[in-house]
């Protein structure tokens, strides 16, 4: 807490004069919809090849003013990330795993040829951002504080090639749960024809891109009758790799669980590695391995795999309840969510909100 207090005192605070009426942000906290209202301010660090990164802040939330010619409008040199802040039944206010993110970030930018940002000013800015905003962190069940910082070409310049200039923000939204029907089961079409990444690609990157890729595939996945697509490997169409914005698990009826590997088209989650951790814990073994979608058509059909969930920091944890595909349309167990799926989900929520001793250290308090 130290280090992060010493990192977010690097933020220079230039307090909003006109934050939200105490009584817009209550309706807002009282029914808080994924991503639509935003907090009063926004954290924020420059960064230019000649002075590095410089100008921290802590500002008043509002519109961007971009050059026409700002290149990340043209070839889209822009990266993200999303984690949460929770507030614990005693007021207090705590991140999960933020470090992961910050390495993550770090990782995307070397990718896309962005400048690293150190992880002291990653969580310097959110923790600067959620101290500034913490009005706005909602105490409902299932809700939260969704911090999506993200960093993109600043430079005015149409030649093609890696940035002079980066702008680094933090935003954050009071959120509740992810999809409309709560933990209900979702549905997934399996697309054959389209992927998201392909080997020596950028989908072990978070980078806006990836899912500007993924939004034809999931309209068609809606016209079909899904929620949320799952992607193959782009190699070969036969392995499964991971939804639009969620990775994948698959449980077997002897109680083993499988996990496609980290091939460099897959996005490393935070939430899969504390899923893998939780399973290994309560004795499961966990495979992270080539999942063929031969396999787990078969497995669904006779019976051997018994759950299928997805999962990510803005969902959490959500049940399989239906596979189709081309010539396949298939019911997961009984359709409705498993055994092993409502427990992994009920033991990450109560480390995330404060009922459950935090045994792995994965909690860091703003
Ligand atoms: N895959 C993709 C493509 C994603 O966008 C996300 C969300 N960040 C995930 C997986 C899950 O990652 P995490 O658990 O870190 O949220």
């Amino acid at each position: 807490t130290e280090s992060v207090t010493r990192a977010a005192d690097a933020f220079e605070l230039r307090r909003t004069d006109a934050p939200a009426p105490d009584a817009e942000r209550a309706a807002a906290l009282a029914h808080p919809r994924f991503g639509t209202v935003f907090t009063d301010h926004m954290a924020r660090v420059r960064w230019t090849s000649t002075d590095g990164w410089h100008d921290r802040r802590v500002e008043k939330y509002g519109p961007l003013l971009l050059d026409p010619a700002t290149a990340v409008l043209h070839y889209g040199q822009e990266i993200f990330e999303g984690l949460k802040a929770y507030r614990h039944p005693d007021g207090s206010v705590w991140t999960f795993r933020p470090e992961a993110n910050a390495a993550r970030f770090a990782a995307s930018a070397r990718r896309l040829a962005l400048p690293e940002l150190p992880q002291e000013d990653f969580l310097g800015a959110i923790a600067a951002l959620v101290r500034t905003d913490a009005a706005w962190i909602p105490t409902g069940e299932e809700t939260s504080l969704y911090l999506r910082p993200f960093m993109y070409a600043s430079e005015k310049f149409l030649g093609v090639r890696p940035t002079l200039e980066a702008e680094f923000l933090v935003i954050a939204s009071p959120v509740g749960p992810y999809f409309a029907g709560g933990v209900a089961p979702v549905s997934i079409w399996v697309a054959e024809d389209y992927h998201r990444a392909g080997p020596g690609g950028t989908g072990n990157a978070k980078c806006g891109g990836n899912y500007a890729a993924s939004l034809l595939p999931q309209q068609e996945a809606y016209a079909k009758g899904c929620d949320q697509v799952c992607f193959l490997d782009a190699a070969t169409s036969t392995t499964l790799e991971e939804l639009g914005g969620m990775n994948v698990f698959v449980v077997h009826a002897d109680g083993r669980v499988s996990t496609p590997a980290l091939t460099g088209s897959i996005l490393e989650g935070v939430t899969r590695s504390s899923i893998i951790r939780l399973l290994t814990d309560a004795g499961h073994e966990v495979a992270e391995r080539r999942i063929l979608l031969s396999e787990l058509t078969t497995g669904l059909r006779d019976g051997s795999i018994v759950e299928v969930f997805a999962c990510g920091t803005a969902a959490v944890v959500t049940p399989i309840g239906r596979l189709a595909g081309e010539g396949f349309d298939l019911t997961v167990g009984d359709g409705g969510p498993g055994a092993v799926t409502t427990r992994v989900r009920a033991e990450l929520t109560d480390i995330q909100y404060g009922r459950a001793v935090d045994r792995h250290g994965w909690l860091q308090r703003l």
